[in-house]
């Protein structure tokens, strides 16, 4: 969705809270305990899907979406290169389907508009409706 997000699965929850104050982010759970102890640095997502998750992040936080695409290894922000560059490094089939290519600035992949991007992008755009 653009937006730099770190994710974590199996950390505890002082370490969780102490990298979010650390790196001045806001923590995202659905542990109320943890928001709770978490004061300021901490935010209890109350919605259960992801739509509506994604809703409730973006009238809390008055997000816009959607920001330029990051990279889901990375994290970094992607950057359009040409259909002939993306060609060295993407299935033929792919090469020949889309004329819009990004690569990541650190990894060096190529992304390309599949069917998780046009998700994505959906989703953006009923939120955007919404
Ligand atoms: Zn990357």
């Amino acid at each position: 969705m653009g937006y730099d997000v770190t994710y974590f699965r199996n950390l505890e929850d002082k370490k969780l809270l102490a990298i979010a104050r650390l790196e001045k982010r806001i923590l995202l759970t659905k542990d109320r305990a943890l928001a709770t102890s978490g004061r300021e640095w901490a935010y209890f997502v109350q919605a259960e899907t992801v739509s509506e998750q994604l809703l409730e992040l973006k009238r809390t936080f008055h997000l816009s979406f959607p920001l330029p695409p990051r990279c889901p290894s990375c994290n970094e922000v992607l950057y359009d290169i040409s259909p002939e560059e993306a060609r060295k490094n993407v299935p033929l089939f792919v090469a020949l389907s889309f004329s819009n290519f990004k690569r990541c600035p650190r990894c060096q992949k190529t992304f390309w508009p599949g069917t998780h991007w046009q998700r994505v992008q959906k989703l953006c755009q009923e939120l955007l409706d919404g």
